[in-house]
């Protein structure tokens, strides 16, 4: 099948088979700057090209599989994402037109498709309660409750829109609200909560985790918020949901232990009655997104009885 990732700075896209090796993987530019027509026009051409490839290649293509940072309206096939300039884009017809009939199209939030693919193949494989939660730009858990991962028609897991910062020290997030996990816990935020305390542009989270190492105290400052607000989001789902395992992922999670230890250390002290998460780190990095994209578009089309090789 083809899979494309539109969830990080540049599109992923890449054919995979039906027991999840990925045949063929490139990157391409999404050109936000352009508008959302024009983003919209870059994924219908990566499409056509990707199936074009694989028919040439020898291949079948049984599914098509994208993956956006945005709400899915599982209904229309219409797609709100505020980063790629959509409102209620029918990215499910226009794929129709530009593929033809007859090849099923999956639209996945990124996040879930993620936490799809680590819960198929990757940290929470075995979990029934569990939860992927990557820290990147932003930050949205996928959640998987009593076997199923949650969609919520496509507004569920939005953990890092709940407020966990109050008072003075509360800043307003991009979606409106004020105090947001995602304002203290994002990689985008720690180097931006960096910049504006110390007056220094930083290059990015990274830089931020170097400092930490090297002892500096305003990048320990905002780790510390972080951490704090990261703490309260986990024991909130945990006494919610009760989750056995938690897989943190995107960006930050580069920290490793010194991201994780500190969680488990927080979490531990907090609960009191609740059953206790493992904390691990998320294992299938960038991939996971396209991956998570292939197992559901696979999931829904029947396994090729007849043995030639599909994609
Ligand atoms: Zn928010």
């Amino acid at each position: 099948m083809v899979a494309v990732d539109l969830g990080g700075t540049r599109m992923k896209c890449g054919l995979v088979a039906a027991d999840g090796a990925v045949l063929h993987r490139e990157t391409r530019p999404t050109p936000r700057e352009a508008g959302g027509r024009a983003v919209l026009d870059a994924l219908l051409e990566t499409v056509v090209e990707l199936s074009q490839k694989a028919t040439a290649d020898g291949h079948r293509v049984r599914a098509i599989g994208v993956v956006v940072p945005g709400v899915i309206d599982a209904e229309s096939g219409t797609v709100g994402a505020e980063n790629l300039e959509w409102v209620g884009t029918p990215v499910r017809a226009e794929l129709e037109t530009a593929i033809g009939d007859g090849v099923p199209i999956v639209l996945a939030h990124d996040v879930r498709a993620g936490g799809y693919a680590e819960l198929r193949q990757g940290a929470l494989t075995g979990t029934t309660n569990s939860m992927f939660l990557p820290l990147g730009t932003g930050i949205a858990a996928a959640m998987v409750i009593d076997g199923s991962l949650v969609s919520g028609d496509g507004w569920a897991g939005e953990l890092g829109h709940t407020r966990f910062v109050h008072g003075d020290a509360a800043e307003q997030c991009a979606c409106g609200q004020w105090g947001c996990l995602e304002t203290v816990a994002s990689a985008a935020a720690l180097a931006r909560r960096y910049g504006a305390r110390t007056g220094r542009t930083v290059d990015g989270a990274r830089e931020v985790l170097e400092l930490l190492a090297a002892g500096d105290p305003d990048a320990a400052h905002v780790w510390d918020d972080a951490l704090r607000a990261l703490i309260d989001a986990l024991v909130l789902y945990t006494t919610l949901v009760a989750p056995t395992r938690i897989a943190i992922g995107g960006g930050l999670v580069g920290a490793g232990e010194t991201l994780l230890q500190p969680l488990r250390d927080g979490i531990h002290a907090r609960l009191t009655f609740q059953r206790e998460p493992e904390i691990v780190a998320a294992v299938l990095g960038e991939d996971a997104g396209c991956l998570g994209a292939a197992v559901m578009a696979w999931d829904r089309v029947t396994t090729d009885e007849s043995g030639d090789q599909t994609v």
